[in-house]
């Protein structure tokens, strides 16, 4: 079943909420990237955040992009969703792993993330130059991480749940989360209202793995308010990666070093980071870009 996502509000305007399923989307990660459990959850719940906050940008043409650079064994964790929440990712170490957490019986998230580091939200909004906004990791478990950003770099006060289900022989049993936003202008009684809903929260993965849908999971948690669903969408793992696109990669390395490969290795192969598609060029090819390069400075 594809993935989906739907964006809702409660009848009394107050909040604001997108929610997804992400099973075939994690899994799809999993596949390209052979992820462990570890990095399986970890750039599991990045790419969901990347998602929501993707289908929440308002045009065609915008991108997101939530990356995490901390000091943990995965490394460095990137995730890209266009505005529909179609994502792609990856992780520096995707092989990196850890011991099941003795405090809670769960993947060790933080653990394998670092907490000292940074989150970064960078928006490309088809201005010249994108919105880069930053902040410290909290926790490294990645959706408190999501809601200190919202909360101290955009002024919103939100609620983010991730989760990622792995199961016994590593597939994906269960993904999905949620963001829950209210809306400028809402009462403290509200706001005490959906404090006493998430403290009672259940985690969204054990809800999904007992089968119960994207609204069902939002009329449980958020008891008490009546919510409307705007639309939804469907949504997946993509890369937009390009032959033509991976050329001009290519070709940025610059004369000097497109000519040693040229002589040296006679080809240059280059894989995707997101899809890990494999694009070839021959030595024809690269004495063609040399001489656009060339013809370019003229
Ligand atoms: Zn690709």
């Amino acid at each position: 079943m594809a993935d989906r996502i739907i964006r809702a509000i409660t009848c009394d305007g107050a909040v604001k909420i997108l929610a997804m399923t992400a099973r075939e989307t994690v899994e799809e990660a999993r596949r390209i990237h052979d992820l462990t459990p570890l990095t399986s959850a970890a750039l599991g719940r990045t790419l969901i955040a990347a998602s929501l906050l993707g289908n929440d940008l308002k045009s065609e043409e915008h991108s997101i992009t939530v990356r995490i650079d901390a000091d943990g064994p995965i490394g460095s964790i990137v995730a890209v969703s266009d505005s529909f929440g179609y994502v792609r990712g990856y992780c520096k170490n995707p092989q990196a792993d850890l011991p099941i957490r003795e405090s809670d019986r769960k993947i060790d998230v933080s653990g394998g993330v670092g907490k000292n580091g940074t989150l970064s939200i960078i928006k490309d909004l088809g201005m010249k130059e994108p919105y880069i906004g930053q902040t410290e990791l909290l926790s490294g478990e990645i959706a408190e991480d999501i809601t200190a950003y919202l909360a101290t770099s955009e002024q919103i006060p939100s609620v983010c749940a991730l989760g990622v289900l792995v199961d016994r022989d590593w597939s994906i049993r269960a993904a999905g989360g949620y963001i829950i936003q209210l809306l400028p202008g809402v009462y403290d009684d509200e706001i005490d209202r959906l404090e006493e809903c998430m403290k009672k929260a259940r985690a969204v993965t054990e809800c999904l793995d007992e089968g119960m849908s994207l609204e069902e999971i939002l009329s449980t948690t958020l008891e008490g308010f009546e919510i409307e669903v705007l639309d939804e969408a469907e949504v997946g793992y993509r890369c937009t990666c390009s032959r033509e696109r991976t050329r001009g990669v290519v070709m940025s390395i610059g004369v000097d070093e497109l000519s040693t490969i040229a002589e040296e290795d006679g080809q240059a192969e280059v894989a995707c980071q997101f899809c890990d598609n494999k694009y070839l060029f021959d030595k024809a090819e690269l004495m063609d870009m040399i001489e656009e390069i060339k013809s370019k400075k003229e």
